[in-house]
This record gives C-alpha cells, sequence and structure tokens, in this order.
C-alpha cells in the first residue's frame, strides 16, 4: 500500500478532505479565497497532488485582520474570565487528542514526517502545550509597588497590569507545522489576544484543520483566522497590516529579517524564531556508543528538517573516528521509507525544493573537499528521500560548515583543545543551540556560560520542554517561544499611577 492509501485508511471518516479544495477560516466560517486562486499541497513520499488551499491576496488578509479587530475589540474573548479562557483552551487540547489520527495524517501527508514524530510531537506534545499555556491564563500578574513620588498631597497608589497586545500576526514554517502554530497560538490566546495565523505554503492542512477545532471548543468566532498563502504575497500583507499588534515569526534568518523591519514600521513587537547551525562538543571523557546515539537523533531526527539539529560536530581527537565509525553505523541501518509505514525510521525531505536545496549543500561539501563518511546522494528511486550523510574533516569556511542545510547532513571536525573547540562552535552567525557532552559536571558548569546559543543541552540534543523558553541570539532571533515569556510576550505592561 502506497502512503497515498495509508493515509485515506487514516482519515477515512474525516469530513476535511472530502474537498479536494480546503479555505481559509475567517470568522469563524471556512472561506473561498478573494484571490479566486489556489495552491497545490503535495505528499513528499509521492510527489502526489492531495489538496489545494488558498493563495490568499491582500483582500483576504484585509479581511481576516478586520475579523481578528473585530472580536478583540468586542471583548468575547479578552472579557472572559481567564478561568473560562483557560477551560475553552483545555477543550482545544482535549479535541486535538482526540483527533489524533486524523491530525497525524493529515501531517504527514502534507509533509511527509513520521507518523511516530506527528502523533508524538504535532499532536501529543502540541497538545499538552495548549494546556501548559491554558494554565496561564489564570496567573498573568502585576505587581503593586513603593513608590518615591515626591508630590505631596494625595496618598500615591502604583501598579502594574498586564493586558493582551491585541491582534496577533502568527507566521510559522513547514517542519513542525502544527506544534510549532499552536507555539504561537496558544499563549495568544492565554493572554487575552486574538490571532491571523499563517501557515507555510507547503503545509497548510493541519493549520485550517485547528481553526476548526477551535470553533467546535467553543473559542468564539474571529479569535482564531488562519489565511493561507505565499509569503511574498499573503505573509507580506500580514505583517504589513497596520492593525497587526504583534508578530510572532519562526522561519529563516532572511525572511525573519524582513518581518522585522515590517514590525517597526508599524511599532508592533515582534518574536523572531530564526535559523540555527547548532554546535555539539564532545569531550574526551565522553561515553563513545552514547554520543552517537544522541548525535544521530540530534541531525537525522525528522531528516535534519530541525531549527536546532546538531549540524554542526566536534570530537576530541581521542574519540573522533570511534564516533564517526558509530553514527556512520546507525546512519546505515536507518530504514527509510514512508512516513506512513511503521518501519520507517527516515522519511522522504519536505518538498522538491527542499530536496534539491539539501542535495546541493551535498555537492558544495564534496567540491569543497569535506571527506564522505556515508550517504551524500539520493535514498530511494522516487519521492524526495534523502540518505543520512556525514563529511568528516569539514574546514570552518566550508558553506555545509556555515550555512544552515536543514536537513540530514553532518559536518564533523576533531580537535585538541577545548579552548579551540568552544572558539570553532562560537564562530557561526548563528546561536540557537548546542550540546556538550562529558560526565565531568566541572567541564560542564564552566563551558555552559561560555556558548552563545540560547539553548544549551549536556549529554542530550533537540529536548524540548514547553515550560523551557526557546529562542536564539544573535542571527538565530529573538525573542522566546515557550515558557512564560513566551505569553508574557503576548502583554502590554500598563503603569497606573492612582493619587487617592
Ligand atoms: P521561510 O522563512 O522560508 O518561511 C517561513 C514562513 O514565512 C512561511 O510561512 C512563509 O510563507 C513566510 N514568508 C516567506 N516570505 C515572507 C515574507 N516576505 N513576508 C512574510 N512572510 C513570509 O522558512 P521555511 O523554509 O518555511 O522554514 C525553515 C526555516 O525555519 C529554517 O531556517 C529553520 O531554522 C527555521 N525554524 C526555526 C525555528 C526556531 O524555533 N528558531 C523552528 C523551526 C524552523
Amino acid at each position: 500500500m502506497n502512503s497515498l492509501d495509508l493515509s485515506r485508511q487514516q482519515l477515512q471518516g474525516s469530513q476535511f478532505l472530502s474537498e479536494r479544495r480546503v479555505g481559509n477560516v475567517i470568522d469563524g466560517a471556512s472561506r473561498l479565497p478573494l484571490s479566486g486562486r489556489w495552491l497545490p499541497v503535495t505528499d513528499p513520499a509521492t510527489e502526489v497532488v492531495v489538496a489545494e488551499a488558498p493563495d490568499s491576496n491582500a483582500a483576504d488578509v484585509e479581511v481576516a485582520v478586520a475579523s481578528a479587530q473585530r472580536a478583540f475589540e468586542s471583548a468575547a474573548w479578552r472579557g472572559l474570565r481567564p478561568a473560562d479562557r483557560e477551560k475553552l483552551l483545555f477543550k482545544l487540547s482535549e479535541l486535538i487528542e482526540r483527533h489524533a489520527d486524523e491530525l497525524s495524517a493529515l501531517e504527514t501527508l502534507q509533509s511527509g514526517k513520521l507518523q511516530g514524530i506527528a502523533r508524538m510531537i504535532d499532536v501529543g506534545s502540541g497538545a499538552e502545550f495548549v494546556r501548559y499555556m491554558a494554565g496561564w491564563a489564570t496567573k498573568l500578574e502585576g505587581q503593586t509597588l513603593d513608590n518615591s513620588i515626591p508630590i505631596p498631597g494625595p496618598q500615591w497608589v502604583t501598579y502594574t497590569r498586564r493586558e493582551p497586545v491585541g491582534v496577533v500576526g502568527a507566521i510559522v514554517p513547514w517542519n513542525f507545522p502544527l506544534a510549532i502554530a499552536l507555539w504561537k497560538v496558544a499563549p495568544a490566546l492565554a493572554a487575552g489576544c486574538t490571532v491571523v495565523l499563517k501557515p507555510s505554503e507547503d503545509t497548510p492542512l493541519t493549520a485550517l484543520r485547528l481553526a476548526h477545532l477551535a470553533i467546535e471548543a467553543g473559542i468564539p468566532e474571529g479569535v482564531l483566522n488562519v489565511v493561507c498563502g505565499r509569503g511574498a504575497t499573503a505573509g507580506a500583507a500580514l505583517i504589513a497590516h497596520p492593525g497587526v499588534r504583534k508578530l510572532s515569526f519562526t522561519g529563516s534568518t532572511a525572511v525573519g529579517k524582513v518581518v522585522g523591519h515590517a514590525a517597526v514600521d508599524n511599532m508592533a513587537r515582534f518574536t523572531l524564531e530564526l535559523g540555527g547551525k547548532s554546535p555539539a562538543i564532545v569531550m574526551e571523557d565522553a561515553d563513545p556508543s552514547h554520543v552517537a546515539q544522541g548525535i544521530a537523533m540530534g541531525i537525522f531526527f525528522h531528516q535534519g528538517q530541525v531549527c536546532t539539529a546538531s549540524s554542526r560536530l566536534f570530537v576530541h581527537r581521542s574519540l573522533y573516528r570511534r564516533v564517526l565509525d558509530e553514527l556512520a553505523g546507525i546512519a546505515q541501518g536507518m530504514k527509510i521509507g514512508s512516513g506512513f509505514d511503521a518501519a520507517s525510521q527516515f522519511g522522504p525531505l519536505t518538498s522538491k525544493v527542499h530536496f534539491d536545496r539539501v542535495t546541493n549543500y551535498i555537492e558544495s561539501a564534496k567540491a569543497e573537499g569535506a571527506t564522505l563518511v556515508t550517504g551524500g546522494g539520493r535514498a530511494l528511486e522516487a519521492g524526495c528521500f534523502v540518505q543520512p550523510t556525514i563529511f568528516a574533516d569539514t574546514t570552518p569556511h566550508m558553506r555545509v560548515v556555515r550555512e544552515e542545510v536543514f536537513g540530514p547532513v553532518l559536518a564533523a571536525a576533531p580537535f585538541d583543545d577545548i579552548e579551540e573547540a568552544i572558539a570553532a562552535a562560537n564562530d557561526s552567525p548563528y546561536g540557537l543551540a548546542a550540546s556538550l557532552w562529558t560526565n565531568n559536571l566541572s567541564h560542564a558548569n564552566r563551558i555552559v556560560p561560555r556558548l552563545q546559543a540560547g539553548m544549551v543541552w549536556v549529554n542530550a540534543h533537540n529536548v524540548l520542554d514547553a515550560g523551557l523558553p526557546l529562542g536564539g541570539m544573535k542571527q538565530s532571533g529573538t525573542g522566546r517561544d515557550l515558557g512564560r515569556a513566551a505569553v508574557e510576550s503576548f502583554t502590554e505592561v500598563k503603569s497606573v499611577c492612582m493619587a487617592v
């Protein structure tokens, strides 16, 4: 059975894809695009078009923002008791779990990802994250403070309150379409904001389904709107809209800068979660087998299409060969196939365009003289499958070391001295994540503060928690998703000064 048959089996009973064309969700209802244009949604395992979603234009975005503005101003959402917002978000998380089969099938169909990952991350962690953020609805607070106002007469009472920032424009990428959408939507709604979400043009289906589930949960119409389309049209209209008071963006650094400039033009608040080129440093006391398992997970999980992927590996020379041999063994043993096949451990890249991009990086590494340890080519005859690939003896100026590949391509190099390894790890425009592999606590505690990264793991890589803020230093962005920092970023602090 091919992936399309398997997905149909799993989508049985779902009305969602009964029509080939799936409209935007605006003001609580499905809307055909005013643009009159549609974009194909393609299954990357078969390269067959499975649906069409709106190719929205500025007029579609205008209608969606107007809907979110009305919902914000009517106080239908922000005026609810926080406990009622919390309850509705809980309901949404229950519906996500109840529709786990359908949502994970849609996720695999549009992105190629393994069913196990779709269930565990996009659906499972996504639903848990909604519950985590639901709890914040009742816990946002201001401060009262003793003041030193020198004006005699009245008694001065001073305090701060947190208020929802307003309409949020959320723009997300294709690698974890539902999970990252929820990273924006859940804290924004917990804080009392309303949202216009624009998913990636490659992966719009789960965002649209989410908006229908939000309506089913009882979240008022207009609170969560989803407008599909290309970045240069729908995305550009959303970031330029003066009615949007906060932009929350996850994607590439190049587009993130465009979003940041647009936000400043309107003085909208912004959070930018951008690209990465995350290093892993393996010290001489580490256990090579444990390291190989962890780094394989860091670079081959979801075919390396992970912003925090451990794409640069620096290993103490005493362990270098051993770690590379074990990593190569793991890479060669991975079962490559459709995301719908329960036996698959490694699926296709998400699109033909991305397949070509990753292949181009592999060729550049070969041309620049890196040693190919394993992989380095197409994995299956049909579909967007590339082999898990390891390059050894890479040098700092190679493209595969400097630029984000966003695929299953590891660049490894040995080191002799830890100072050399720290300098190499920090020698990157990016600063999203890093990992350190050592059993020496003293080394760990001394090195963690010196790594230029928003997230540092010790003896692990790619492990996230709803409460642990995620975000980058340097060109990896500004602001944080997840945790308290995320929900607070959807609020304004208002100071109140009262003469009584
Ligand atoms: P991308 O930047 O090409 O697109 C991201 C989103 O921005 C898409 O929805 C796209 O349509 C939209 N967009 C594109 N041009 C736009 C414009 N001019 N105006 C407004 N919106 C526009 O990124 P991608 O290829 O979808 O995703 C991969 C990138 O995302 C990688 O760089 C990866 O590191 C990054 N990422 C970062 C994190 C994180 O948490 N830091 C998480 C996941 C992915």
